[in-house]
Parts: C-alpha cells; structure tokens; sequence
C-alpha cells in the first residue's frame, strides 16, 4: 500500500530538487510574472504540480528541453496536440513553405481537394468543413446538429469534456443535469439546452432520447477527461441504435480517441457517426480541427442554411481554414499520421502498458493501466471504470502530484491531467521502459 502520510514529505523533497535544478525557468517566471495573469499566458497552466512554471526551450518528436536544458521524454505531448511527435518534419517543411506564400486569405488553397479527399481516406466520412480547435469544431457541429434537425437538446455524458463548449459544460447531480458549478462568468442555465445521463447506461440514452427533443448526442468513443473510462462491448452502437429510431444525430468527438488506430475509434470500431469531430493533432499540432458528415446530412445543412435569412450563421471564424492551417492539415494527412505511425503507437503503448502492470503486479496493488491504443490511464482502481462516477471515485489528486512531480524530476513528462499517459510513434524503449522503472522506485519510496 502507499502510505498516504509519507506523500507530504516525499513531495516537499521532490519540489527542492526541482527549483534546484530549474533555476533558469525560475527566473523566467520571475521576470513573466508583472505581465501575465498568475504569470502565465494561461491560467490553467497552473495545473502542473509545480513549485513554479517549466519553461519549454525546445522540443521535437518525443522530447522536450526545458529552459534550464534539461531532456524529458514527453509522454504529455501537449495534452494531445503533438500526439505524433512534436514538429514533425514533413509538417514544419510545409509551414515554412507556406509561411512564405500567404497565411491567410479567405478563399481556399489549391490544397484543397486534395486535402479533402485525404480527410476521407483516413477518417472515412466524405464531407468536411474546418475549424480552428477541437472546441469550435463541437461547437460549430452542435450548431448544425440543431438547425438541420429543428430539435432545441444536446444529450452528453456524465464526466464529459468537448472543449469550451458551453452546452456540454454540465454535470449530472442527484440525477438532475446542472451547469458545471466551476465554470466562470456563465450566466446562463445550460441544462435548459442539455441532458447528461451516465456513460454506459443504454437506459438512460434511451429514455433521454424518447422525449423525441435530442437534436445530437455528443460523446467521445470513450470519455479520456475523466480518468479514462471505455465503453461496454456494443454500447456506442446501442447508442447509434437509439439515435436512428429517435432521429437524433449521433455525433463523436474523436480528438483524443484518435489514439485508437489510424483513422480512429470509429474507423477501427466500423461505426459512421452522422458528425465526427477531430481537433488538435489532426494537422500535427498546428491550431485546427475538421468535422465531418455524410453526403445526406449536407443536403439538410445546404436546406437549412437556406431557409435562413441572409446573415451571420454563428458558425466559422475570420481565420477558420486559412491557408497555414490547409497547408499543414495536407502534410499531416499525407506523410505523419499514417498507418505505419499508428502501429508503431500501438506498439510502444503495449511496451508501456506491460511494463507499468508488471509494476503494479510487483507491488501487489489494487491499480490499473486502461489502455485506448496509444493512449493509456493509470487508475487507483482494480479494473477500468464504467462511468465519470466510478473513475473520480479512484482519483487520487496527492498521489498523482507527488508522481508526476517524482516523474518530471526523473526526465519524464507527464500531463498535470490524471495519470494520462500518450504515446508517441518514435518513443525511445528505453524511456518508456524509465516511466516503469521510476513508478517503481516511487512505490517504493512510499511505503
Ligand atoms: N474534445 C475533447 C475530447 C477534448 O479532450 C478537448 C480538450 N481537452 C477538446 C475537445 C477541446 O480541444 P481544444 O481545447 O483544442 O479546443
């Protein structure tokens, strides 16, 4: 067992050795601090476990160096944004090359066929239409969802995270759908447009859908934000199901889930969601997001905006699918997230995943390691999770501040979210096998 009493003390002595051995990154959030709120150019960058900011000097494929020069093999990878490795060369060449010719001009590049037709190749759905985050790409989707269906409701799991989505920024208490109490400046009762049941409860998805006034229902393949819960054999199907007989759209937000397989969860799993939506490592970490849809449901998207007046549709931004954005979507496609990347994922993230339980085996501790092809979750919990209920109730904040601190002073990144873990294609054996080696030590030192 890990003593909890031994986590304070651990963590005090980890936290010396890091401002020991970051001076530099200290001085820069010293001379950061009078000109950025919290000192920092994002207020939840604060979620790193730290005594102060790590400063990235550099970073490429699996490795960063941080401003005092030291190399972390990163497995945090920009919380998803570098899920291919950071920089990958095919994508910094065309950014160069189109850096010099234009960056954005509100009309298409001469891309965009090509780019087109590659989108459909690896996410399999024929129509597309960009954004630039995976937030605005949910948002614009749930926009479209309602106005082709003239239905008012969003429905959405329990633990869900889509972005800064305001309908999707709600939580399920005493059974009841509420605006997530944490959210700031929102004025508005989200649950008068959403309904969240819990993940995995067929039942509940189709009680939800008989009121006949869903216009989507908007889920990952498997919830990633809480802890990382998958889902039951058949359930997103059930939930296709449910959809088609209460003519909801079934909408799937595959920006992490992409870590499946090539091509994602839906594409290995033979589902065609009517909506998927991909954001940050769909164009190798540069800021854009695609959705896509089905030849029919653009007919209803082409008839709907036509039966509108004339005006802002509230969907699109002045520098949605500018011509950086296509040109680096173009090399993404093309030459980094192929099917030879995602077997090498899959094949690192087995090497991990058997390394961690071997660990956990070791040490004869009621953990697991849920794994979702490149993307794996250390859980305090004997067996994944059902639900967003049953993943908080393994949380451990202390425990995993002390590790990814542990980890971090050690040379190895972990993400400040959970015990979240990604893989990248060119990951090092032995860094991989050092993430073990150190939750060993770790365990060992919390006894
Ligand atoms: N969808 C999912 C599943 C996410 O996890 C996130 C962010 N973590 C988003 C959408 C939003 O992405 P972004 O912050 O890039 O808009």
């Amino acid at each position: 067992m890990i003593r909890a009493e031994s986590l304070a003390p651990l963590r005090r002595a980890e936290e010396e050795r890091y401002r020991a051995e970051h001076p530099r990154s200290a001085a820069l959030a010293r001379q950061a601090e009078p000109h950025w709120l919290y000192g920092l150019p994002m207020h939840w960058m604060r979620d790193w476990p730290l005594p102060h900011p790590l400063f990235a000097a550099q970073a490429a494929g699996a490795e960063l160096w941080c401003a005092d020069g030291r190399r972390h093999a990163d497995f945090c990878l920009g919380d998803t944004g570098a899920m291919f490795g950071h920089s990958p060369p095919p994508v910094a060449r065309a950014l160069a090359a189109q850096a010099a010719g234009g960056l954005t001009a509100m009309l298409p590049g001469e891309a965009l066929a090509e780019v087109g037709q590659a989108l459909t190749r690896v996410y399999g759905l024929p129509r597309w239409q960009l954004a630039l985050s995976a937030s605005d790409a949910n948002r614009f989707a749930i926009r479209w969802a309602r106005a082709v269906t003239g239905r008012p409701k969003l429905l959405v799991f329990d633990g869900c995270y889509h972005g800064t989505v305001d309908d999707t920024l709600v939580d399920l208490r005493d059974g009841r759908t509420v605006t997530r109490a944490s959210l700031l400046g929102q004025v508005h009762d989200l649950a008068r447009g959403t309904v969240v049941v819990p993940f995995n409860d067929l039942d509940a998805v189709e009680r939800a859908l008989a009121a006949g006034d869903v216009a989507a229902v908007l889920t990952e393949p498997a919830l990633t934000n809480c802890g990382l819960v998958p889902p039951r054999p058949g359930f997103i199907e059930g939930v296709q199901a449910a959809c088609r007989r209460h003519g909801s759209l079934l909408m799937l937000d595959e920006t992490h889930t992409v870590s499946t397989g090539h091509g994602g969860w839906a594409r290995v799993h033979g589902v065609v969601p009517d909506l998927l939506v991909v954001g940050k490592a769909v164009a190798g970490g540069m800021p854009c997001a695609v959705y896509g849809f089905g030849d029919e449901l653009a007919a209803r998207m082409v008839q709907a905006k036509a039966a509108a007046p004339e005006g802002h549709s509230g969907i699109g931004t002045t520098l949605s699918a500018n011509l950086l954005a296509l040109a680096a979507l173009r090399a993404t496609l093309a030459e980094v997230n192929t099917a030879e990347a995602a077997a090498a994922m899959e094949r690192g993230a087995c090497r991990l995943a058997a390394a961690l339980e071997a660990v956990i085996a070791r040490h004869g501790l009621p953990w697991t390691v849920t794994r979702l092809g490149a993307r794996m979750e250390l859980q305090f919990r004997p067996d994944a999770p059902a639900d967003a209920a049953e993943a908080r109730a393994a949380m451990q904040p202390a425990l995993e501040a002390a590790l990814h601190l542990w980890w971090l002073n050690r040379g190895v990144l972990v993400t400040p979210f959970h015990g979240m873990l990604l893989v990248p294609p060119m990951a090092h054996d032995a860094d991989l096998d050092a993430v073990a080696r150190h939750l060993d030590a770790f365990i060992v030192a919390c006894r």
